[in-house]
């Protein structure tokens, strides 16, 4: 039998809410398959701060270092109660990109799919779904704008100015970019490769590393496409892209948009993967506006239990049936409130019932192997 720990962090928001349904799963997988998970429950976000005064603390650290995987939830809080935190003590600054730099978590995957029978979900017209969208963004996580040199202050016109470094280095890009290339080979060989290189000279760099890397992948075909362009066509040809590449920002902007058109945040997962360990966490916040009231959408989370199944602990028929469980669940006629409006003939869960139905449908499913 394998023994994985796995640290779980909850977070603010629905963040609790959405990872008692993870729970669920990963009790079942457990039940269902010869492994063993320790779910090591730690302090992380806005509530970690409240609690102990950092959202990020030691013993949560602790307790990431020795899990073979962390699962995060979304931090963060309202615009206005975010007042009540020092700047620097800010759930993003001061606990999500400390984790992704602790562990080095320099690439970030974000599906966006949609089968073609959910097609009600998303706010595109049938026509431009077509037979469905299913593509992978890739995102660099811990470089650019969000990690550079920042300085605040007050210029010689006794003005109050900032300034905020984008800083990569080749080596940066060149990981990231094989990652991407690496998933075309086992997708549809076809990357777009996401820029803005008619202004930033970052971007320049980034296409010039990629056409190095690219000639190590001659099977795939690599299309380039300005950022401000590929938010456009995201909406009015989804279909042509399969995998996409893109540094942190505008990956951060982008893959809010796959949630867009797929009709909700609520159906993003991801996982973000450094050299030795990997976190994995829904690509939402925490969203203040539905917390407390069990109707926020945990598929994001349970997706991104598949994930870790698939990519942590080499389960890959598992994660399968996951996935296929959520479907199911959706394909049975079920929408949780943020997918569809009342009245409009589908059977409206919450949240805690969808953890049961997929529970339910994956139990049904048979065991690989
Ligand atoms: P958000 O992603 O929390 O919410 C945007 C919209 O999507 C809201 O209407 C929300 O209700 C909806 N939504 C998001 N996830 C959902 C789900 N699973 N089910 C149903 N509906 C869902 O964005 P925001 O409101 O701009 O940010 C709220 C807080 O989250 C802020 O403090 C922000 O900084 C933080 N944040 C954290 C992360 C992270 O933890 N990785 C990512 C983005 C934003």
């Amino acid at each position: 039998m394998k023994n994985y720990k796995i640290a779980l962090l909850a977070g603010d928001g629905i963040g609790p809410e959405i990872m008692q349904e993870a729970i669920k799963v990963f009790k079942l997988v457990e039940e269902r398959n010869d492994v063993s998970f320790e779910l090591l429950h730690a302090d992380f976000g806005a509530s970690a701060y409240f609690k102990c005064g950092h959202p990020f603390p030691d013993k949560t650290k602790a307790i990431c270092d020795q899990a073979d995987a962390i699962l995060k939830g979304p931090i963060g809080l309202s615009h206005e109660a975010s007042k009540k935190i020092p700047l620097d003590l800010l759930p993003e600054r001061g606990a999500l990109l400390p984790l992704r730099k602790r562990y080095n978590t320099f690439a970030n995957f974000r599906p966006v799919f949609l089968p073609k029978a959910l097609g009600h979900f998303s706010p595109l017209k049938p026509e431009i779904i077509g037979e469905g969208i299913d593509l992978i963004m890739v995102r660099e996580l811990v470089g650019g704008l969000y990690f550079g040199e920042k300085e605040v202050g007050i210029n010689e016109r006794g003005l109050r100015y900032v300034k905020e470094t984008l800083e990569y280095d080749e080596e940066q890009i060149r990981r990231v970019v094989h990652e991407a290339f690496k998933l075309s080979m086992r997708r549809k060989k076809v990357l777009h490769n996401i820029h803005k290189s008619n202004v930033l000279k970052s971007s320049v760099l980034w296409n010039e590393v990629l056409e190095e890397v690219a000639l190590e992948y001659p099977q795939v075909e690599v299309k380039h496409l300005l950022v401000d362009a590929a938010a456009t066509l995201l909406c009015l040809n989804p279909c042509q892209f399969d995998v996409m590449v893109m540094e942190n920002m505008f990956g951060d902007i982008l893959s809010d948009q796959g949630g867009g058109i797929l009709g909700s945040l609520g159906l993003m997962p991801s996982a973000c993967k450094g050299p030795e360990k990997s976190y994995y966490e829904p690509s939402h916040g925490s969203a203040p506006d539905i917390a407390g009231q069990n109707i926020a959408n945990p598929y994001s989370m349970i997706g991104s239990v598949a994930m870790m199944l698939e990519d942590s602990f080499d389960m890959p028929e598992e994660s399968r049936n996951v996935w296929n469980a959520m479907q199911s669940v959706f394909a049975a006629g079920y929408s949780t409130p943020d997918l569809s409006k009342p009245g409009s003939g589908v059977k409206m869960i919450k949240t805690g019932e969808f953890g049961d139905k997929v529970v339910a449908a994956l139990r049904a499913m048979p065991i690989a192997g």
